[in-house]
């Protein structure tokens, strides 16, 4: 199929793709590496009168260290990520890009795209929640940040305005001890179910492991569990960490595959997410 007819525009700036957005209202999209959009436009299931591209703005693809953070610009593809030195602290945003699609998306698709498409089973929206990412986004008020944690609502609907731009991905700490696994039926298909696993936990609990699950709710799923699992951040106890957070979380059944099936996945993925990660 092809897509309902509209109308392009180049921006050459952040400054005026915000000016175009704000103008043109909601009935404007910003089109970036096209990967998801360009195939919703094609099913009908996205009809924008207007299209801003924002490909050739200058500035907004690129990595870089600030401190102990990391920096990446919203129109970085996945595959920069994935061939990028980011050992050893962000290692784990180079080794999850390999689950993303297949190298032709990959060398399209953005940070920025993923994150807006707000797809719960998507690797960058549960990394960024494992990760405490920060959303730089810029609109016609100025410049905000949103915790990653605020900016997915539901499936494929995130907080950002209509006329809001994500420039930069803050990620604000390091996280050497961090992987993420995923089971889906083919090889590049979005994931069933995804385990991403942060054995240092999180700044208020960096003894439990943090994990964040992709598959088993509308968005990315944090679980942490209770201070009997202090200490969980040995190989001897995967398995029991594992076991606990399938316990813990509530899956419905859907058409496709079983609440039993999922829980069997996280169980497993989450186990072996620990091991990979421990092996970092
Ligand atoms: C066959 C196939 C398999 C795929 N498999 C996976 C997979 O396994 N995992 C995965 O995560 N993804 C997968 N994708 C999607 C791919 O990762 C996309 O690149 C990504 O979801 C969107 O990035 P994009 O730059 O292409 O965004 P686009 O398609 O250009 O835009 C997507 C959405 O984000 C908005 N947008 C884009 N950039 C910005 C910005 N800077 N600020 C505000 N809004 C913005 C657009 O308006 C649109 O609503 C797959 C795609 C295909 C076609």
């Amino acid at each position: 199929m092809k897509p309902a007819a509209f109308t392009y525009h180049r921006a050459g700036s952040v400054r005026r793709a915000v000016e175009l957005l704000s103008e043109l209202g909601e009935d404007a999209k910003v089109i970036a590496g096209g990967q998801s959009l360009v195939a919703m436009m094609n099913y009908r299931l996205a009809r924008p009168e207007h299209l801003v591209d924002i490909a050739h703005v200058k500035g907004l693809a690129g990595i870089r260290r600030v401190g102990g953070a990391l920096h990446i610009g919203a129109l970085t593809t996945h595959h920069a990520v994935e061939v990028a030195d980011l050992t050893p602290d962000f290692a784990v945003l180079s080794r999850t890009m390999r689950w993303v699609g297949h190298l032709p998306i990959r060398t399209r698709g953005t940070i920025g795209g993923s994150l807006a498409h707000a797809d719960g089973t998507a690797e960058w929206c549960i990394l960024a929640v494992l990760l405490d990412a920060r959303i730089v986004v810029e609109g016609p008020g100025g410049t905000r940040r949103i915790a990653a944690s605020d900016l997915f609502l539901g499936p494929f609907t995130s907080a950002l305005e209509p006329d809001e731009l994500i420039v930069e991905v803050v990620f604000p700490r390091r996280a050497p001890r961090a992987a993420l696994t995923e089971y889906a039926e083919r090889r590049g298909d979005f994931a069933i179910v995804a385990a991403a696993v942060d054995l240092d936990g999180c700044p208020e609990a960096p003894d439990i492991p943090l994990v964040v699950l992709g598959g088993v709710a509308p968005t990315p799923l944090p679980v942490r569990l209770g201070p009997d699992f202090t200490g969980t951040t040995g190989p001897g106890r995967f398995g029991e960490f594992a076991t606990a957070v399938a316990d813990q979380v509530q899956i419905r059944d859907d058409t496709g595959v079983s609440a039993h099936y999922r829980r069997g996945l996280v169980r497993t993925l989450v186990e072996r997410a620990c091991e990979e990660a421990a092996q970092a």
